[in-house]
C-alpha cells in the first residue's frame, strides 16, 4: 500500500485559525499518521506546501504533487471551522467517490478523539478531491473553533493519528475505469441557478458613485470591461464597468474560487437562461447579490439583453469553463446535477439591490 499524505492550505496560505491552527496541527498530523504506516510497512509521502502565495498556486502545487506520485489513496489533512463556541463538534471526512473509505475515517476519529461522527460528506467542489487522479479523501479532524474539540483533540492526539493510519492502510474501492473519465471529469467550481437582476454602469444608480468592486481594483487589472473614461461625477469602478461587455456577479465562495481565480481573464462563467435556452460565457466581475434578494447573480445589461430575459428571469450559471468546449451541453448536463450545498461562511464585501430592470442593448462587441 502506498499512500501520499498532504497537509491542507500552505505556509503562507493559512487556512482556519482560532483555538487551534489548521495549518500548524494539520503539519503535526501528517508526519505522525506516516511514521505509524511507515513502521506497519506502508510507503508513504508526506507533502507540505511552504512555496506558494496565493489560493490557486496553493491548491495546484498540492495537487500537483499528489499527482507526480506513484500512490493508492491520497489524503489531505484539514480542521473544519464554524465559530467560536464550546459545544462538540466532531469530525468528517469529505468525498467524491471513496464514501466507504470516508466513512470509516470519520468514524474512527471520532471514536478516537470521542467527538461526534460527522459522517462521510460528498463535496463536489473541492479542488483536491476533484483533480487528485486516484482515490482520495480529505479529512476535517476536529473544529479549530470549539473549545471542546480543542481539548478532545490535544488529550487524543495520539489515537486520532493512529486511527487515521489504520484506516488508510485498509481496503480502497476501486478508482472508476479510466474509459468513463472523459464522461465524469469535468466538475466546475461552482454551480449556481435562480433568477437575476442586473448591475454596474453608468446609469446603475442602486450602487453610489464611489463604489468599487469585490476582486478587482484597478481598471488595468480587468481593462476589457470597463468604459475608456470615468462616467461623469463618479469615482467607483462599479459605475465605469461597461455595460455592453459581458460580465456578472455571483456568491462566489472564495474559499473555492479564490479572488485571483476569478480575476483570471482566461476563465469565464457561462450564463444560460431557461427560459429563451441562449447561453454566454462572461467575465466574473463582482460579488453579489446580496442573499437578501433571493437572486443567485447580477448580469451586465449587455448580457440580459443578449440573453433576451429581464429582472428575476431565471438562469443557471457554472464557473469556470474554457470557450472551446461544448458550452451549452456542459450547462445542462450541469442542470441535471445535484445543487452543491452553500458553505456557512462567505464573505458579504458588496450587495447589489436592484430592483428595477435596465434598458436593454443588445451589442456583443465584447464578449469574452
Ligand atoms: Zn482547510
Amino acid at each position: 500500500m502506498k499512500i501520499v499524505i498532504s497537509s491542507g492550505h500552505g505556509l503562507y496560505i493559512r487556512g482556519a485559525s482560532d483555538i487551534l491552527d489548521e495549518v500548524d496541527e494539520a503539519r503535526r498530523v501528517v508526519p505522525n499518521v506516516a511514521d505509524l504506516l511507515r513502521a506497519s510497512g506502508h510507503q508513504v509521502v508526506t507533502f507540505n506546501d511552504n512555496v506558494s502565495t496565493t489560493q490557486d498556486e496553493n491548491l495546484h502545487r498540492i495537487v500537483d504533487f499528489h499527482n507526480s506520485q506513484t500512490r493508492d489513496l491520497d489524503v489531505s489533512v484539514h480542521f473544519n471551522a464554524y465559530e467560536h463556541n464550546s459545544k462538540p463538534m466532531g469530525a468528517e471526512v469529505c468525498y467524491v467517490t471513496q464514501e466507504d473509505v470516508a466513512g470509516r475515517l470519520s468514524k474512527a476519529i471520532a471514536d478516537a478523539a470521542q467527538l461526534p461522527d460527522r459522517g462521510p460528506k460528498y463535496r463536489g467542489d473541492l479542488f483536491f478531491l476533484n483533480n487528485t487522479e486516484m482515490p482520495a479523501v480529505l479529512i476535517e479532524t476536529c473544529f479549530v473553533d470549539s473549545t471542546v474539540d480543542a481539548d478532545h483533540y490535544h488529550a487524543n492526539f495520539g489515537r486520532i493519528c493512529q486511527a487515521i493510519a489504520d484506516v488508510a492502510m485498509g481496503p480502497i474501492t476501486e478508482p472508476e475505469p479510466p474509459e468513463d473519465r472523459p464522461e465524469t471529469c469535468y466538475k466546475p467550481l461552482f454551480v449556481e441557478k435562480g433568477s437575476c437582476s442586473w448591475f454596474g454602469g453608468p446609469e446603475d444608480s442602486g450602487v453610489s458613485p464611489s463604489e468599487g468592486l469585490a476582486f478587482i481594483y484597478s481598471t488595468d487589472q480587468a481593462p476589457q470591461l470597463f468604459l475608456d473614461e470615468q462616467p461623469a461625477g463618479t469615482t467607483g469602478l462599479a459605475r465605469r464597468l461597461d455595460p455592453e461587455v459581458f460580465y456578472l456577479a455571483c456568491r462566489w465562495n472564495y474559499d473555492v474560487t479564490p479572488k485571483e481565480m476569478l480575476d483570471d481573464r482566461d476563465k469565464v462563467a457561462l450564463v444560460m437562461s431557461t427560459k429563451t435556452g441562449k447561453a454566454f460565457p462572461a467575465w466574473p466581475a463582482d460579488w453579489g447579490p446580496h442573499s437578501d434578494t433571493n437572486r443567485v447573480a447580477d448580469l451586465s445589461p449587455g448580457l440580459m439583453g443578449a440573453l433576451g430575459i429581464e429582472t428575476d428571469d431565471e438562469v443557471a450559471v457554472i464557473y469556470p469553463v474554457s470557450s472551446r468546449t461544448n458550452l451549452k451541453a456542459k450547462v445542462q448536463t450541469q442542470l441535471a446535477a445535484p445543487k452543491i450545498e452553500e458553505k456557512p461562511k462567505v464573505e458579504t464585501p458588496h450587495p447589489h439591490p436592484h430592483k428595477n430592470p435596465p434598458k436593454h442593448k443588445t451589442s456583443t462587441k465584447y464578449k469574452p
